[in-house]
C-alpha cells in the first residue's frame, strides 16, 4: 500500500527569511515525520497595511536562495502568482485538490499569526483541511491559548523553536541602522538584500 504523503506548508511573509524560519521548518520536518516542507511566501498579505511589505518577487527569490541546499525544502509560487490578497484557505484548498484527500497537510507558521486564526477567511473550512503547527519563540506564554476559544475550534500543535529569537522585524531595523546581521540569516540572502538595497529605509 502506498504511504500517505505528509506535507508541511511553511507560510510566512519572509521579509526577509532568516535562520529562525529555516530551523522551524527543519524541526517540523523531523518532529512531525513530514516528507517535505513547501515554503509558501505570501503574495499580498492581509493586515499589513501598517508597513510597506517588500515585493513578493524579492521575498520569493530570497526564500529560494535560503532553501536551495536542502533537498527536503521546496518553494511554491502559488501565493505570489495569485492575484489579490492572500488568503490561506485558497492555498490549502488548491493543495488539497492537487494532492488528493489522502494527503496529510500541516500548515506551519508563527504562533502569533495562528492566535488570530478564527478571524481568517473561512477558518472553519481551513481547519477541516489541515493541522496547524504553531512555532513559538522561547518564553512564549501558551496559557493564553489554552484559555482561548481558538484551542476549542482548531487543531493546533505547538513547537518551541529557540532559534526564533531571531525576527524579520529586528533584521530590517538592523539593516536600516547599519548594524550587523551576519549569522541571523544565510549569507547569500544577506548578499541579495545588500545588492538590491532592501530595508535601507527605517521608516518603511
Ligand atoms: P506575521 O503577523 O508577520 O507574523 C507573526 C509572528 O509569527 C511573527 O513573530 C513572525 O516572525 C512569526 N512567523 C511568521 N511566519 C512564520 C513561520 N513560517 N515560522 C515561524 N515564525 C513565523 O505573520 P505573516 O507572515 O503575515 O503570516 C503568517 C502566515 O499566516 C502566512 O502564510 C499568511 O498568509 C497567513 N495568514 C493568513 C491570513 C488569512 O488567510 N486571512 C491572515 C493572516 C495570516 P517573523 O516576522 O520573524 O517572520
Amino acid at each position: 500500500m502506498r504511504k500517505k504523503l505528509r506535507l508541511g506548508i511553511m507560510g510566512g511573509t519572509f521579509d526577509p527569511i532568516h535562520y529562525g524560519h529555516l530551523v522551524t521548518a527543519e524541526e517540523a520536518l523531523v518532529q512531525f515525520n513530514l516528507d517535505r516542507v513547501l515554503f509558501m511566501p505570501t503574495g499580498v498579505p492581509v493586515r499589513k497595511s501598517h508597513r510597506m511589505v517588500t515585493s513578493s518577487e524579492h521575498r520569493y527569490l530570497m526564500t529560494v536562495i535560503a532553501t536551495a541546499s536542502n533537498p527536503d525544502f521546496v518553494v511554491s509560487r502559488m501565493e505570489v502568482d495569485r492575484p489579490g490578497l492572500t488568503y490561506t484557505v485558497d492555498t490549502m484548498l488548491a493543495l488539497r485538490a492537487e494532492y488528493g484527500s489522502s494527503a496529510e497537510l500541516y500548515f506551519i507558521t508563527g504562533a502569533d499569526a495562528v492566535w488570530d486564526i478564527l478571524s481568517w477567511r473561512d477558518s472553519d473550512r481551513l481547519a477541516d483541511v489541515c493541522t496547524f503547527i504553531a512555532a513559538t519563540r522561547p518564553g512564549y506564554d501558551l496559557s493564553r491559548f489554552e484559555q482561548d476559544e481558538v484551542s476549542q475550534h482548531i487543531n493546533i500543535e505547538f513547537m518551541e523553536v529557540p532559534a526564533l529569537a531571531i525576527s524579520s522585524t529586528d533584521i530590517r531595523t538592523r539593516i536600516a541602522q547599519r548594524r550587523p546581521v551576519r549569522y541571523l540569516l544565510p549569507e547569500a540572502v544577506a548578499a541579495y538584500v545588500a545588492k538590491n538595497q532592501l530595508y535601507t529605509d527605517e521608516s518603511s
